[in-house]
């Protein structure tokens, strides 16, 4: 195991650069048990910079698989009104949200999935009013991630517990640029300023498409709405507040035209859903909506992605990652997206985020709508960058302008 200031360092960066907890702000903190001395040390920081109050919101994957296994579905699809009530009195209070994730990939394995998707379905849907507040970054959040020996050795299933938790420990800490000499925070100063300039060249740009190939057979244009804004980084609340929503990130990423995606995509890394692995899957579009699709294991869970509602079967996010990131460079697939989607290109079935059109943030459904953003209960990122990526950006009078060559950013 690493020394214990790794630790120290990351908790700071969660809390002063991720989520940048504010004077008098509540934090609420979403947490595994198995990570409660990590824990203490995130609401001790999260108190010295100010938090008015630190809630905690303990989770145990055990206890969760009991749940499901003894509880009836229509007690699991009962949300509770506390638990809705609660949400909404944290929104109120302006809180920031930080989530720590250390659960191994697959830990609901072997439990009915029709029981699981339809939970998640009945969650989403009691949850969707209060969901803006995050999807519309209203109010800081922050996701990142905490090695574990049930993560590690799922990785790493031909090493000893320990051996395959201290390759994830180092590998999550380099990906999440702490270091036990440098500064975590201002070395994110510089990621998060290299990742806006991207942004704005491509959204001075305003292409109207990017058109993407790739040697796995990836033949895709990826239409994009008007007035969008690529966002790399960190971002703003309404007030001013900066934060990163991920650690890590590498992505540049943009609201597709909900109708305007024509081609085939094939996924280049395995695809986590619902604790199951899809593997080796690719997915037809036409006029934005996917009309076939296919892979080598769970084809029957990717179905259950894409006709989860009638937003899941278009695009909501795409994003480019160059293949030299640090996450990519790392060789090792995490099976747990906030890393994997950092190592590649991705797209996302499902709903968008307002903050990639202008103005979006103050529209209403039905405005965004109109201006092409896709709307579901879902968001589903799946990652199709390769070293041999090319992408080209498409201006309004058809010109072509190469964005990645071979991988990485040529702009
Ligand atoms: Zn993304
Ligand atoms: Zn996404």
């Amino acid at each position: 195991m690493l020394p214990w200031v790794y630790y120290e360092k990351l908790a700071k960066l969660a809390v002063r650069k991720g989520v940048n907890v504010q004077k008098d702000q509540p934090v609420v903190i979403s947490a595994c048990v198995r990570d409660a001395a990590f824990v203490r040390l995130l609401v001790k920081e999260a108190y010295e910079a100010g938090a008015r109050y630190v809630e905690v919101n303990w989770s145990d994957v055990e206890l969760t698989r009991m749940d499901y296994t003894y509880q009836s579905l229509e007690t699991l699809q009962d949300v509770p009104q506390w638990l809705y009530d609660r949400r909404k009195t944290d929104n109120e209070a302006g809180a920031c949200y930080l989530t720590v994730r250390s659960d191994a990939p697959g830990a609901l394995d072997g439990l009915d999935p029709e029981k699981i998707h339809a939970v998640n379905v009945a969650v989403s849907r009691k949850m969707r009013p209060l969901r803006n507040y995050t999807m519309n970054n209203e109010g800081q959040w922050c996701i990142f991630g905490l090695p574990s020996v049930e993560w590690a050795v799922k990785i790493f299933p031909d090493l000893p517990a320990q051996e395959a938790f201290d390759k994830l420990e180092e590998a999550i800490f380099a990906v999440s640029r702490v270091t036990a000499d440098g500064n975590p925070i201002a070395a994110w100063d510089e990621h998060d300023s290299n990742l806006m300039g991207y942004g704005k060249k491509l959204t001075d740009r305003q292409f109207t498409a990017l058109h993407f190939t790739s040697g796995l057979g990836t033949d895709i244009t990826v239409g994009l709405v008007k007035d969008h804004i690529w966002v790399g980084g960190g971002c703003f609340t309404p007030k001013g507040v900066y934060f990163d929503p991920n650690i890590p990130t590498e992505e540049c990423f943009c609201m597709p035209e909900k109708t305007g995606t024509n081609g085939i995509v094939y996924a280049s890394k395995p695809l986590s859903y619902q604790g199951r692995v899809i593997e080796n899957f690719w997915l037809r579009f036409e006029n934005g909506k996917v009309v076939d699709f296919g892979a080598e294991k769970e084809v029957d869970t990717l179905r259950k992605l894409v006709e989860f509602d009638e937003g899941s079967s278009y695009l909501g996010e795409v994003a480019l990652v160059p293949y030299d990131s640090p996450v990519s460079r790392s060789g090792i697939l995490f099976f747990n997206t906030l890393y994997d989607e950092n190592a590649a290109c991705h797209l996302a079935l499902g709903a968008c985020y307002p903050e990639n059109l202008r103005g979006g943030t103050e529209m209403s459904e039905e405005e965004l709508a109109a201006h092409g953003a896709n709307n579901s209960m879902t968001h589903c990122d799946f990652m199709f960058g390769t070293a041999d990526m090319d992408i080209d950006g498409i201006l309004p009078d058809g010109t072509r302008v190469p964005v990645f060559r071979k991988g990485n950013y040529v702009i």
